[in-house]
């Protein structure tokens, strides 16, 4: 592949967004042979072996790649064969060796959000090739964790301060969910955007949440728990509104040729 046609494709992230369950299920019902096609064509990628690769393109590398993904972890076939959890093992051959949530992260933000060097981002985790390549472009601001002070949840951070909020597969693990989604609409920019990764339940209409037992630290819910405690669903995008975000969508982005596979993937956002 050439590069003009690499840069092509890595020009537009492969999506298509909700806002809603409703218009979801919509889809599917309108398109259940070309989701099934697609499933049972991944399913000719499930091996006996340990680990499996292929040709491809790495978008946020803009180049072409061997993709290798191991099977270790995936889940197993009536046959014996085991079919990769594509989100987490399916990596690039560049040096970094990002798995496809992190390209996903960061072709999307590239693509769809639009780093600029201007801007100021939060991000949350510890850091990771996808953040230090969003620091390589934007103007990065780490905080690991929501800060407890005077007995609310809060980021140390001034109102409206940044342009986008990365969190990686983190909110599920913040038991204050609503708390954290409003504090993150604080601290954004008008027009800025939290962009989202979550084990996300597309058949959920309702998170399941199990926050109950949790200790609690200074009489309120730790921010952060080791362990996934929400099993998020399609209400997050009515908590995004309801915590003050003007838009919030679900995008399911799939492509071969690009590394992500997996029947539904997803990448959340809300506009503040
Ligand atoms: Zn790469």
């Amino acid at each position: 592949m050439d590069a003009i046609s690499v840069t092509a494709l890595a020009a537009r992230f492969p999506a298509r967004s909700f806002i809603s369950k409703a218009e979801f299920d919509e889809y599917i019902r309108e398109n259940r042979d070309r989701v099934d096609a697609r499933y049972r064509h991944e399913l000719e990628f499930a091996s006996t072996k340990p680990e499996i690769s292929w040709p491809g393109t790495c978008a946020p590398c803009l180049r072409p790649t061997t993709y290798t993904s191991r099977t270790k972890g995936g889940e197993r076939l009536p046959d014996g064969r085991v079919l990769p959890n594509w989100r987490e093992e399916l990596a690039c051959d560049c040096e970094d060796r990002i798995n496809a949530r992190g390209r996903a992260m960061l072709h999307f933000a590239e693509s769809v959000t639009g780093l600029l060097p201007a801007m100021r981002v939060l991000a949350f985790g510890p850091s990771t090739p996808v953040s230090r390549r969003i620091g390589q472009t934007a103007t990065l601001i780490h905080r690991t964790r929501m800060l407890v002070a005077g007995g609310a949840y809060r980021l140390d951070l001034p109102d409206a301060c940044v342009q986008l909020a990365l969190a990686p597969d983190y909110l599920n693990h913040v038991p204050p969910l609503d708390a954290a989604l409003a504090e993150l609409r604080r601290v954004l920019a008008r027009g800025g955007q939290l962009v989202f990764t979550v084990p996300f339940r597309v058949d959920l209409a309702n998170t399941i949440s199990r926050t109950d037992d949790l200790p609690h630290v200074n009489g309120l819910l730790p921010t952060y728990y080791g362990a996934s405690i929400h099993d998020i669903g399609w209400d997050v995008l009515s908590r995004l509104r309801k915590a003050g975000f003007a838009g919030a969508s679900a995008y399911s982005y799939w492509s071969e040729e690009l590394g992500y596979l997996g029947p539904f993937n997803i990448i959340i956002t809300g506009t503040a």
